[in-house]
């Protein structure tokens, strides 16, 4: 593997970051988890045909993530919006006719959604929905990053404000990550990557490209346990393990399939197995449910077995998305992203290169490579 980071030299296979003068780690305020207040499934029903008829008189649709709750993905699909990845989210939004997209999802997936779409408008249940890899990755500390390495390539995950990407060469999800950087280093290019540190630390390894990482990580993903998974594995022997590339070298070395939830998704629909480790977030239990009735699906171990917010293997930003703050933010339109056009400009060329890239090359949910 070709590195350029200056502590690899020992051939520790470990994380290793970046100048520590450049990457003032911020501290991240991970939130309880909302707890939304039960409904009868008349009350629900209600609540779902109110927010679809919204929708209807508005010309607004639903782009939600595969980690929001079901209810949510649900109803997405039931009134013809998406549930996707965030880079099919990206491209739905861009290929739909409605006036208004609904994110359900984080903030970064909003802003993307406006940078692509300035013409529309962009809502989201809840705009403090935020991400630890976004809140790990501050404007101004990595644009001083960047500064200090000008002779490289700069790719950041979608997972960054939009401040971020417009600092950025390209912008890449983790469906298409992969081949972004192959292409990359095979034009000899040395690449900054950010914010994600244990994805940045699999392209490395898969490209052998030559990467500078941001020391940032996802508090969900974080969490999942080589060794507890290890153990688990042993309980079923026939079971294949699915792992989001965010999660820790141990984690993803135990893998039969590591790839982004579109891919993980795929991997329960298309493998003969009947049992499935899972190693991310347990919202995609939903829509593999839906594809795969009848499979088992096993939640991977993580630290602290549900004692706390980070350790229950579902995101607490996700979470802050739900029927009722839907319904109301489609009547007061109170959550709308809003991006300097400055920024949106200068953020817009990096996202296009990805899906210009992506639809060369036919990866995507609707290519070849999803
Ligand atoms: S699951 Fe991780 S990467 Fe995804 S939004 Fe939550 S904190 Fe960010």
């Amino acid at each position: 593997m070709n590195t350029s980071r200056a502590d690899a030299a020992d051939g520790d296979h470990s994380m290793t970051s970046p100048a520590p003068d450049m990457q003032a780690k911020p501290h991240i305020q991970v939130p309880p988890h909302p707890q939304w207040p039960a409904m009868s499934d008349a009350d629900r029903n209600g609540l779902k045909g109110r927010i679809a008829e919204l929708l209807r008189r508005q010309n607004a649709v639903l782009v939600a993530h595969y980690y929001v709750d079901g209810d949510l993905q649900a109803l997405a699909e039931e009134t013809g919006g998406c549930v996707a990845d965030s880079l099919e989210m990206a491209r739905y939004g861009t290929e739909s006719d409605a006036d208004t997209l609904v994110v359900c999802g984080v903030r970064f997936m909003g802003e993307t959604a406006k940078i692509l779409n300035p013409e529309k408008r962009v809502l989201m249940p809840d705009l403090g929905a935020t991400c630890s890899l976004d809140e790990g990755c501050p404007a101004d500390a990595f644009g001083a990053f960047c500064d200090a390495h000008p002779e490289h390539t700069v790719v950041v995950y979608a997972n960054t404000s939009a401040e971020v990407k417009a600092r950025s060469d390209w912008v890449v999800t983790s469906s298409i990550a992969l081949p972004v950087v192959q292409h990359l280093a095979e034009q000899g290019e040395k690449i900054i990557w950010a914010p994600d540190k244990h994805l940045g630390h699999y392209v490395e390894r898969m490209t052998g490209a030559d990467m500078l990482l941001w020391d940032g990580a996802c508090v969900v993903h974080e969490e999942f346990k080589g060794f507890a998974l290890d153990r688990v594995r042993r309980l079923h022997p026939d079971a294949a393990v699915l792992v989001h590339p965010e999660s820790p070298d141990e984690v993803v070395d135990q893998a039969d399939v590591v790839g982004s939830t579109t891919q993980l998704i795929k991997a329960v629909t298309d493998m003969p197995n009947r049992e499935f480790i899972v190693a991310t977030d347990e919202g995609i239990f939903w829509k593999m449910r839906q594809l795969a009735p009848e499979k088992t699906l096993i939640a991977a171990p993580t630290a602290g077995e549900g004692a706390t917010c980070e350790s229950c293997a579902h995101c607490p930003w996700m979470a802050m998305n739900a029927l009722s703050n839907l319904e109301r933010v489609l009547i007061e339109h109170h959550q709308e992203i809003h991006i300097d056009e400055d920024i949106r400009q200068r953020a817009v060329r990096p996202i296009q290169r990805m899906l210009d890239f992506a639809r060369e090359r036919g990866i995507g949910a609707r290519g070849k490579s999803d």
